[in-house]
């Protein structure tokens, strides 16, 4: 067959009859930002911030973590930067976050929730971003990690509001969180779907299981109605719903996602020309049948086939 090159990405993600939907890089540190400039990435999806901190024994100081902020915030002025607040504990953990021994970690203390347990943790981390947010020209948003009811948000969006961070949204990684997203609305601006934690909790499938890669899968039918749940949840308020999942840099899937109510997409630069090239060549009309047809699938294979069949 003839190999066609994917065109480089021009900085303007969106379908082919003109629907806009900003592209964004997951970033863990500074070099990702500038590898996602570089690769005109619209701004940060996600800025896994625990990734900043993985090898340290002691919680880093409000001006060491000001620091690591500002050297992504930097790589994009005037665009949004979305910023995840630490999510230690289960497959990520810190040795300075408290989260205790736990028979299943991946149900236990984290995300979130380590702020029950240590609040003056998250309250610094916040302190923080609000300090470097003032520093640089970036458009700063929070989002919390690991969220499983409108009562957690609510307690985010308040702590992050009393520093003056305008842009607050949480993370839908629970089915919980999915099914509360019109709710969740009401107390914060935006939602994030992570896409790895929600397959993994709506399928019970352990995402460091290779052996439940097949299930642990974001075309699985229920995972992808958990989304189209959320995206009309933001479609009924004008919210932005983004995905900063891996599922986003599918790009038959990212189209899936558009159609299921998908306003922006984050995922690794590299992943960026591949999506928005799809995207370029499908309508949202096109994506909106896709996502109605694998939410209606049996399993992952007739998803797939269903998809490729509207989409290709
Ligand atoms: C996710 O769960 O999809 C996500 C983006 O967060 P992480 O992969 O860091 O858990
Ligand atoms: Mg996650």
């Amino acid at each position: 067959a003839e190999r066609v090159e994917t065109p480089p990405f021009d900085g303007t993600g969106r379908t082919a009859d003109g629907q806009r939907v900003p592209l964004l890089a997951n970033v863990g540190k500074a070099g990702d930002a500038e590898e996602g400039a570089r690769a005109l990435a619209e701004g940060v999806g996600l800025f896994r911030t625990e990734f900043c901190f993985l090898g340290r024994a002691e919680e880093p100081s409000v001006d060491e973590q000001i620091e690591a902020y500002r050297g992504v915030l930097a790589a994009f002025p005037g665009k949004r930067v979305v910023v995840r607040t630490l999510d230690a504990g289960s497959d990520k953990p810190l040795a300075f976050v408290p989260t205790g021994e736990e028979e299943n970690p991946a149900l236990g203390v984290r995300g979130l929730r380590t702020s029950w347990v240590a609040p003056g943790l998250l309250d610094r981390q916040l302190d923080a971003i609000a300090a470097a947010a003032a520093q640089q020209r970036a458009e700063v948003a929070v989002m919390a990690p690991m969220v499983a009811t409108v009562a957690e948000a609510a307690d985010f969006a308040e702590r992050a509001r009393a520093r003056g961070i305008e842009h607050v949204g949480v993370m839908i990684e629970t089915p919980s969180a999915a099914l509360l997203a019109d709710r969740l609305f009401d107390v914060i601006d935006f939602v994030s779907l992570g896409t790895n934690d929600l397959a993994q909790y709506t399928m019970a499938a352990d995402r460091l299981l290779g052996s439940l890669a097949a299930l642990n899968d974001p075309w699985q039918p229920a995972v992808v109605e958990l989304i189209a749940r959320a995206g009309s949840a933001g479609a009924a308020v004008g919210g932005s719903v983004g995905v900063c999942g891996e599922a986003a840099s599918d790009p038959l899937l990212a189209a899936v996602l558009v159609g299921a109510g998908a306003t922006s997409l984050s995922m690794a630069a590299r992943a960026i020309p591949a999506v928005a090239a799809q995207l370029r060549e499908t309508t949202l009309e096109q994506c909106r049948h896709a996502a109605e047809a694998v939410v209606a699938a049996r399993d992952t294979a007739e998803a797939r086939t269903a998809a490729a069949a509207i989409l290709r």
